[in-house]
């Protein structure tokens, strides 16, 4: 019977297959949501739409333009668009549980720049500091932007934010100095207004962001795994054409989509800049790897914009559905085998059993049905009177596989086990005079029942040796000796002792307590047949979310069968268990939620003192860079002014450094500077800020000093440098100037001082230290 309800539904499923394929020629309507308005970059869709590629596989894509309160991810989560172009700040949303695919990627880096004009005299990212900057100022959208001025030490408090009016003519209008911008938009504007565009693109300092990423639900992808493959495939056609054929797609866009009113140069720019950008370090358009996508992710964490972490294999296409998939060898295995046979417990509701008909039901078998659906092969079960009869058979190979077990240390030498595809908490029943268990430590020295057989023993027995554990029968068995008295508690699924109590026991017991395991089952496969395994682990990967939660609230929900006549007792302790159960629930869920926020504070807190310490040091030599230099130096200067603590500071610079350079080379320049950074800091106090100054200059900043305890600790340095050995042969000498802050002078004055110091130095030798 249970064989033919199986045979019935693939029949359906065959059936609906026919059916569906009839229906192919017809075309479907999808929908495509865009991240802006029409032009060049969506050419790619543009073009499959227009020249039939997607007429070809059957869809009929309505490409919507951007606006202002769309988000491209919730879109394709809540099913308005089955597709969209999205943004990399994607990941953000994926870590924080929207369940969305990667398709593919159009832009191999972002072409989100940084714009200026050259009359602004801006060169170099330094030069950024205290400019006047248009941009969304959203961290999100600029993170790329964002990572590229932070690594030059630019932060964005050293920024004047504007509101970004996206008019490139402000650069030469003098209403700003830099520009959040496209790099195959905005420079073709400003050039045609007469401008030099000067642009900074993340992609020059490092930061290699995937842009315009093409995706899709989860939901949507197993729901029509063959629609997103030929809107995947049709899509990357029509980028091909596109970029191909830039003149024909150009134009296409100029008279059927230009809703932005651009000129035919300016999408004719459009298209040039950004096949590079696609086209950027690959031959292959569209392809998206996991590292680039990792790398990205770490940005953003160390930005603290992303806490969670992301199964990097379950996010992107190609990758997901190598998973999902039967490969070639594992079909022809299931076309030569047929039928797998399968052994249940015969007497284990919810989970499974043979109703008095012989059939095989409850929550296993509803499983078998999704399986059979997904993997479109028959699972026949073989009868026995008890679960030892099925392992015993199980054993000798009589049956393929264990409808629902447990990997245990014991079974794995028969079995290998999937991935669980149920998880069950593990609950304590007592008679209910017994107070709430919190701990399984409670229970020790007690005795407590489990059913014989049951994996759990084997588990609970190692684990907690203190318990005296009593098998018995099974739970029927368990849980009238525990309302006799003889033990104290007896332990077992949330669903079975539920489910028993809706039939019995109901006015005697009561469930006291949960246990942090949770029982976990999967399908135990014989061991000899590897690829069974594989076969059945892609079946529970295809398993829906919606799915697992119908199968569960089918037999799980604790249910007040219409037509039974519970007494009034039954009902007091049916809700008596339910608020125990849900105080258990609340108390777990609050538990994990105050963990969950202290390890996010936790992450944020690291993230951020990365990020300062980032933000301050020199990277070469792990020193204060000379940002940090500057503020300790200002901070030092007003507790001077006001409290009279006097601070000194010294210039060390490198003898003949260029020499040195040239002559081994920068590498060993660059180890010369690493080495002499070390001896700074070893010989000087914990209160002296140490700092690079510039290339081979070091500045420290001593507090509390007079003039002859900074000159004796200027000395003791050259000395220290002198005697070190840094290459051989070679001697590398220091000369230092040194000067003490005198009060309400201003602090670059201070700075000359030294520097004259340090002149003075070199003009006498070098290797020497100089006070002034
Ligand atoms: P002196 O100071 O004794 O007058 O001679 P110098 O040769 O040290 O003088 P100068 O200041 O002209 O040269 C500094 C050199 O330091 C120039 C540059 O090649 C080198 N330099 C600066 N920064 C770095 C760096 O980060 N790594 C390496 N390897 N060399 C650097
Ligand atoms: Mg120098
Ligand atoms: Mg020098």
């Amino acid at each position: 019977m249970e064989l033919l309800n199986i045979k019935i539904n693939k029949i359906f499923f065959i059936l609906f297959l026919i059916i569906s394929s009839c229906y192919a020629t017809e075309t479907k309507k999808v929908s495509l949501q865009l991240q802006w308005k029409y032009q060049f970059q969506f050419a790619g869709y543009i073009m499959a739409k227009e020249k039939g590629f997607y007429k070809d596989v059957g869809l009929d894509v309505d490409i919507k333009e951007w606006n202002y309160d769309i988000d491209m991810v919730d879109e394709v989560i809540n099913g308005h668009s089955e597709y969209a172009v999205a943004r990399p700040t994607s990941l953000i949303d994926i870590s924080n549980g929207k369940k969305i695919i990667y398709l593919a990627t159009i832009f191999q880096s972002s072409p989100l720049i940084l714009l200026t004009d050259k009359s602004s005299g801006i060169t170099s990212i330094k030069d950024f500091k205290h400019k006047r900057v248009m941009t969304t100022g959203d961290l999100n959208s600029d993170t790329s932007l964002l990572s590229m001025m932070f690594s030059h030490n630019i932060s964005l408090e050293d920024l004047d934010i504007q509101k970004p009016s996206f008019n490139p003519s402000d650069l030469l209008d003098g209403k700003t100095d830099l520009m959040a911008a496209y790099i195959s938009n905005e420079p073709f504007i400003l050039k045609e207004k007469g401008g030099s565009p000067v642009i900074f693109s993340p992609k020059d300092y490092g930061f290699n962001f995937y842009n315009d990423m093409i995706i899709t639900s989860q939901k949507h992808l197993l729901e029509a795994p063959q629609e997103v493959k030929n809107f995947k495939e049709a899509t990357l056609k029509g980028w091909e054409y596109a970029f191909s054929h830039i003149q024909e797609s150009v134009h296409t866009i100029y008279k059927k989509y230009n809703t932005q009113k651009k000129s035919k140069n300016a999408l004719n720019f459009e298209a040039n800049e950004l096949k590079k950008l696609a086209y950027f370090r690959t031959d292959t358009l569209g392809k998206m790897e996991k590292y680039k996508l990792e790398k990205v992710y770490d940005v953003y964490k160390l930005l603290g914009l992303i806490q969670k972490k992301i199964d990097f294999d379950e996010i992107i296409y190609d990758q997901y559905i190598a998973a999902l998939q039967l490969s070639q060898k594992e079909k022809e295995y299931l076309q030569k085998k047929k039928t797998i046979t399968m052994c249940i417990d015969p007497n284990w509701m919810p989970f499974e059993h043979f109703d008095e008909d012989g059939n095989y039901e409850g929550m296993s078998a509803d499983y078998f049905n999704v399986l059979t659906k997904n993997l479109g092969v028959d699972f026949r079960v073989i009868k026995a009177s008890s679960w030892s009869e099925s392992v015993a058979l199980a054993k000798e190979r009589k049956c393929d596989i264990l409808s629902l077990a447990m990997q245990t240390p014991q079974r794995k030498k028969y079995w290998n086990f999937t991935t669980p595809y149920l998880k069950i908490p593990l609950v304590v029943a007592t008679r209910l005079n017994v107070p709430f268990i919190n701990d399984i430590k409670d229970l020790e020295g007690k005795k407590i029942g489990i059913a014989k057989d049951y994996a759990f023993v084997e588990l609970l027995k190692k684990q907690y040796p203190e318990l005296n554990i009593i098998e018995v029968e099974n739970i029927d068995d368990g849980l009238q000796r525990v309302k006799e008295r003889e033990l104290f508690g007896y332990i077992g699924t949330l669903a079975t002792i539920g489910y028993r109590f809706q039939n019995k026991y109901g006015g005697d017991l009561k469930i006291t307590g949960k246990i942090a395991e949770n029982w976990e089952l999967g399908i135990g496969v014989r061991n000899d047949d590897p690829i069974l395994l594989t076969i059945l682990e892609k079946g529970i990967n295809q398993i829906t979310k919606e799915q697992h939660r119908e199968i569960l609230n089918r037999w799980i929900s604790i249910k007040y069968e219409k037509g039974k006549d519970y007494s009034a007792l039954w009902k007091v302790i049916g809700v008596f268990t339910l608020i125990a159960l849900l105080g258990i629930y609340i108390m777990r869920k609050q538990e994990k939620l105050k963990r969950n926020l202290k390890e996010t504070n936790e992450k944020l807190e690291r993230a951020y003192y990365e990020l300062q310490q980032m933000a301050i040091t020199d990277k070469l030599t792990q020193l204060y860079n000379r940002h940090e230099l500057d503020r300790v130096l200002e901070k030092e200067k007003s507790r001077a002014d006001r409290y009279g603590q006097i601070f000194g500071v010294m210039i060390i610079d490198i003898d003949f450094f260029k020499m040195i350079n040239d002559t081994y080379g920068h590498h060993t320049g660059d180890t010369i500077l690493k080495d002499l950074a070390t001896i700074l800091k070893v010989n000087s106090r914990e209160s002296d800020i140490i700092g690079r100054w510039g290339g081979e200059e070091f500045l420290i900043i001593v507090p509390q000093v007079n003039e002859e305890s900074i000159s004796t600790f200027a000395h003791i340095l050259r000395k220290k440098v002198e005697q070190h050995l840094f290459i051989e042969k070679h001697k590398v000498t220091i000369s230092i100037g040194i000067t003490i802050y005198r009060v309400s002078e201003p602090i670059e004055v201070t700075i000359s001082r030294a520097d004259e110091a340090l002149y003075m130095s070199k003009n006498k030798g070098r290797n020497l230290v100089h006070q002034q």
